[in-house]
């Protein structure tokens, strides 16, 4: 244990450097002291450094069932016969549409698209009370948004000199390594030249998700 706030922050900033180093992305976990409580409760545990980093990997694999919104209309549609199907849709598409937008629940956090669609904007926590989604579903294209930020840095975090590379609208680092390339791609004269890739991932990160992939330097190869 450390006397200080101090000393313990000089600890973690040293071994995040080092998990860094070694190749590691970290990833920011927030902890709730009701919710470890209620975890030690509920297993007859003990809180300590190994049942604390136990949670900690509980909390991280928890969270949302990915579902696409055809497929949640017709499961909800099978538990509540007597809902509307068009509504539904439209509740659940403009609540999608909103969380895409970036609209933010009244707490700060993402909001829940399946939760809003039927009590208005909201954050799962706000709109639940529970700390942390289980067994609850997520639309899909929800979901991928935050899943791309685990183990992203963001700007803020990283100190000015050490900046370099890409940052995403939201002020989080891109791995270049994750951009998916188009098959487009594949026969461009630029594929593979070292002086075009930044540009490149730039044009990809861009429409990542969207149906047509569109570049306008692209330059077909003479095959
Ligand atoms: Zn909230």
């Amino acid at each position: 244990m450390h006397d200080t706030w101090y000393d313990w922050s000089k600890t973690i900033k040293k071994t995040k450097l080092d998990l860094i180093n070694q190749g590691s992305g970290i990833v920011k976990i927030a902890i709730y002291l009701d919710e470890l409580t209620e975890y030690y409760k509920h297993r007859g545990i003990k809180n300590d450094g190994s049942t604390r980093s136990q949670f900690v990997q509980a909390k991280y694999i928890m969270g949302f069932k990915k579902i696409s919104i055809d497929k949640y209309v017709k499961l909800h549609l099978k538990n509540n016969p007597t809902e509307n199907k068009v509504d539904l849709e439209k509740q659940l598409k403009n609540a999608l549409k909103g969380y895409q937008k970036g609209v933010k629940c009244s707490c700060g956090n993402d909001i829940w698209v399946i939760g809003s669609a039927f009590v208005g904007n909201g954050c799962f926590t706000c709109i639940t009370g529970e700390s942390m989604p289980i067994d609850d579903f997520e639309i899909d294209s929800a979901i991928n948004k935050q899943d791309n930020r685990i183990g992203q840095r963001h700007i803020n975090d990283i100190k000015p000199d050490e900046i370099h590379g890409f940052f995403d609208d939201d002020g989080y680092e891109i791995n270049s390594e994750l951009i998916k390339k188009p098959t487009l791609c594949l026969t461009c004269v630029h594929e593979d030249d070292p002086n075009e890739e930044p540009l490149c991932n730039m044009t990809r990160f861009d429409q990542q998700g969207e149906q047509e992939f569109k570049c306008f330097s692209y330059k077909k190869i003479d095959f």
